[in-house]
């Protein structure tokens, strides 16, 4: 099929669903009991960081993801920051991670002064790749005392961060056994997939820490918040001591024993997010209807369209198609944003960024391949949706 006839294809099946004004990626369904939690904070005097609502939140997510402990932070950064330190990573150590994700994760190993290294991701899941990080490993990685090191740079290689892009869980089961070969924690971005499993396993819960974002575009939202989630005690404690300004416990004196960060989440953003969880099962319901309705209303547009791997459970955060060339990408770009349906490719690989381009990398053919080819279409939880609507039959 010519692009134009996709574009005008993917323009019907996005309006089909979400209407005949401008259609964004993604926007937040405020329909629960947002207002009221929100009134109820500012009633009590408790808006900022010490609250019920951060509690409640922290159980709720802890509880959804099955695990043993779960810390609000005051955005995903945050506690990907905080989750690295806790991993153990040191000024002048690497980070494995993938060259295709949101700034957000290589940002986060910066601000320690670590240096990401960027290993490729598989295509089926557009996150770090088990085979690509297998490859790295031996080829690169020397064990010295149980620890492992970079024989090309001699740095420590002290952490492995995989993401779960748009919500595709990533073949995070194989990187864990990988990564504990090598003594190498493996700390989870789990920004995009909450609500995303493999087997019955939440994304989040496989590595050492794992990490939530709760930013405006993602599936729940708190304005802006993030979570750090460990089943180990002492880690989850030092995560609420060091995002909470190191506070030693006192009714009134003010002492802090290590430098640490203002990184807590306001009960405000919370009593949000408790609203939010509440309404997260029937988002993901919603959202996997309109990935399957979108699966079969593009199948002819000669795109591909990414489903979840078999023995996971994607949250369909964002869909994602799969473009033949970046030529065709640009054409469907430009003609749907034209359109109003808003559009857009994947990242530009981090390797590519100036302060990312002096990071060791493999040869990253997979991510180049996507980064021409993928675009992302409006995804968000749609209004009301009637059984005999578009999305009816989705819905069973
Ligand atoms: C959203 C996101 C983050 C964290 O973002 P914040 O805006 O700081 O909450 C981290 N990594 C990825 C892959 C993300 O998509």
């Amino acid at each position: 099929m010519e692009s134009e006839q996709s574009a005008a294809a993917i323009v019907d099946a996005v309006r089909e669903i979400y209407g005949y004004d401008f259609v964004p990626l993604h926007r937040p369904v405020f329909a629960g009991a947002e207002k009221a939690n929100l009134a109820a904070c500012i009633d009590s005097n408790f808006v900022s960081s010490v609250g019920e609502k951060v509690t409640a939140f922290e159980a709720s997510i802890a509880a959804f993801t099955g695990s043993r402990f779960a810390v609000a932070t005051v955005n995903g950064t945050a506690a990907l920051h905080v989750g690295l330190i806790l991993a153990g990573v040191e000024r002048g150590d690497e980070v494995i991670s993938q060259a295709l994700t949101f700034v957000a994760t290589c940002n986060a190993i910066s601000y320690i002064g670590a240096h990401p290294v960027f290993v490729d991701v598989d295509r089926e899941t557009m996150g770090l790749g088990a085979t690509a990080l297998k490859q790295f490993l031996s080829a690169t990685v020397r064990l010295t005392d149980g620890r492992a090191y970079n024989r090309v740079t001699g740095r420590r290689i002290a952490a492995c961060v995989p993401m779960h892009s748009f919500g595709l869980a990533c073949e995070i089961e194989e990187i864990a056994d990988l990564c504990a070969g090598y003594g190498i924690p493996v700390v989870e971005d789990a920004a995009e997939s909450l609500g995303s499993y493999v087997g019955k396993r939440h994304t989040g819960t496989f590595g050492l820490i794992g990490t939530y974002s709760f930013n405006g575009n993602k599936i729940i939202t708190t304005g802006g918040g993030g979570m750090i989630v460990t089943d180990d005690e002492i880690i989850a404690r030092r995560a609420k001591h060091l995002t909470t300004t190191a506070k030693t416990p006192h009714p009134y004196e003010f002492v802090h024993d290590e430098v640490g960060f203002n990184y807590r989440m306001p009960n405000l953003n919370a009593a949000l997010g408790c609203a939010q969880m509440d309404q997260l099962p029937g988002f993901l319901r919603l959202k996997r209807a309109v990935a399957d309705y979108y699966h079969d209303r593009l199948a002819d547009i000669g795109a591909g369209f990414i489903k979840e791997r078999e023995g996971t459970r994607a949250n369909y955060w964002l869909n994602a198609l799969c473009l033949p060339d970046a030529a065709a990408r640009d054409a469907v770009l430009n003609a749907c944003n034209d359109a109003g349906v808003m559009t857009r490719p994947v990242w530009r690989l981090m390797s590519s960024l100036p302060m990312f381009r002096d990071c060791m990398h493999d040869g990253l053919e997979v991510s180049r391949w996507l980064e021409k080819r993928i675009v992302n279409i409006p995804s968000s939880v749609p209004d009301a949706v009637i059984a005999d609507g578009p999305l009816g039959p989705y819905l069973a």
